[in-house]
């Protein structure tokens, strides 16, 4: 399997090479040549496989330049129990990621935040570690992973990279604008190969450090400078398996046909619905839910794209969908006007530029019905709403995020035919916003067994001023060597 740039202006490339990198050269993102399709015979024989086999068994369509025992081992270590232990009461870990039914064989959640930072990033981030640590040690390489987080991407890929041979990793984080407990998730970590850096600014200040560093194509070569952005393809390629394992969960054969209601930032989770559906999953319905930062509801409503700037960005109570463009669209669009990468240049030539385009009126526009997309939003007060209906309702305490999926799925499930079932991806678990918690529904939430005394732990964390300079220094003086 090979993979094109969405810009059509960079070489095709194996997966090993482009696993390590962001953008394509020519600024593009990458995605398989062609999207594998998946046989009546083999979606029979996956139904009831383990979760680590239906990861080794999608992902091999997808990764052939990693020999099959290998990535077997790689996809068996990364995906157990032991890993994705933080399971809802009642549910089963086996599953890696369970379905719990709100209304049975009608309306479920899929708990895809399990893993050690309690959201969905774990899935394909603890993959990437593992793959990264294989592929480094193949090459005789090492890579110094650079990043800025507001919370979930940094702790995902700290708990991803620990401990691993050939990594190092640096996050900036804005200092103490991140909740006591992501804070403690991250700053607890001891392992040598872990950098936390707090820079005294908020999380805009960090990013354009990051950024910085990145520009100085010097600095960023003679350093081993690397990143695990949400545009990186090994992520979305991860996320596609949960697709199938939600679909297998939530029906009693292969028949049927299931809808998927997907808490929406930068479009990385639902790009890999997309794919899953383009293989031949079975999926009725992508359902895009969005906050107050509903750029691509707008989308899906009216055909027009149109990134905000920091200005118009609101910052909510679900802040990892708090997003002003969304970094992944752009493997959609590519595929929704038919693959013609000049098409892709001329749209995000105007995006770039800080501007927007308008599909309304195009054959393109006039084809969307076919990928399956719906969209809706919400706001704080449905947020709230949302989280003490499910509580009081069901006796299920849901996240911020999550909230925001179910109060659009609760839309949409009108619209969908009786039989089909609706499962709305649970994207964080409570523990990681308790003052939105609190104030839904006049409790804090309990940390999941295991985790109660994360606060109390010693913190190893470095405050900096907002310089790119004391950034280098620092980097140039715990590299490894
Ligand atoms: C990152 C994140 C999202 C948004 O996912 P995208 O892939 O950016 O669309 C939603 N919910 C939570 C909890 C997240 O961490």
């Amino acid at each position: 399997m090979r993979y094109i740039s969405t810009r059509g202006q960079s070489p095709a490339q194996g997966f090993c090479d482009i696993l390590l990198g962001g953008l394509a050269p020519d600024g593009g993102l990458y995605l398989p040549e062609s999207y594998p399709q998946i046989t009546r015979a083999e979606l029979d024989a996956w139904r009831g496989l383990s979760y680590a086999d239906l990861a080794y068994a999608i992902l091999s369509k997808f990764i052939t330049d990693i020999p099959a025992g290998d990535l077997k081992a790689i996809c068996q270590k990364t995906y157990t129990p032991q890993v994705y232990c933080y399971t809802r009461a009642g549910s089963n870990a086996n599953d890696i990621t369970p379905v719990t039914w709100l209304n049975q064989n009608r309306l479920g959640l899929q708990e895809l935040s399990n893993g050690p930072t309690l959201a969905f990033k774990d899935m394909a981030m603890q993959l990437l570690g593992n793959l990264f640590e294989y592929v480094l040690k193949q090459r005789g390489e090492s890579i110094n992973i650079l990043g800025a987080t507001s919370g979930d991407t940094g702790s995902a890929a700290e708990y991803a990279m620990r401990g691993k041979d050939g990594v190092t990793v640096f996050m900036l984080s804005p200092d103490g604008k991140m909740s006591a407990f992501q804070r403690a998730q991250m700053y607890s970590l001891q392992d040598e190969n872990i950098y936390n850096l707090a820079v005294r600014g908020m999380f805009d200040d960090a990013q354009d450090i990051v950024k910085a560093v990145s520009n100085d194509a010097a600095f960023k070569a003679k350093y081993r400078i690397g990143a695990v952005n949400s545009i990186n393809w090994g992520r979305v390629a991860a996320q596609i398996v949960y697709y199938f394992q939600g679909y297998f969960l939530a029906t009693q054969h292969n028949d049927q046909q299931v809808a998927f209601c997907v808490p929406s930032g930068n479009f990385g989770n639902i790009c890999a619905g997309h794919i899953a559906r383009q293989m031949g999953l079975p999926i009725a319905k992508l359902i895009l839910a969005t906050n107050e930062n509903n750029v691509l509801d707008e989308f899906f409503s009216t055909g027009v794209y149109r990134p905000r700037g920091t200005a118009e960005t609101h910052v909510t109570s679900s802040p990892s969908m708090d997003i002003s463009k969304a970094s992944n669209f752009e493997r959609f669009i590519f595929d929704l006007v038919g693959r013609d990468a000049a098409k892709v240049r001329e749209l995000w030539a105007k995006v770039d530029a800080g501007g927007a385009f308008d599909l309304n009126g195009t054959p393109y526009w006039a084809d969307i019905a076919k990928y399956g997309f719906a969209s809706g939003s919400s706001t704080h007060a449905d947020r709230l709403n949302t989280i003490r209906e499910v509580w009081v309702q069901y006796q299920l305490l849901i996240d911020t995020h999550t909230a925001d999926g179910v109060k659009v799925a609760q839309e949409q499930i009108k619209l969908l035919p009786e039989g089909i079932a609706m499962v709305v991806l649970e994207t964080a678990q409570p523990a990681k916003f308790a003052e939105t918690i609190q104030e839904a529904i006049g409790q804090l939430p309990q940390p999941p067994k295991g985790l109660e005394h994360l606060e109390t732990l010693p913190q190893r964390v470095e405050v900096i001023d907002p310089d790119v300079n004391v950034v280098k220094a620092f980097i140039q003086q715990h590299v490894a060597v």
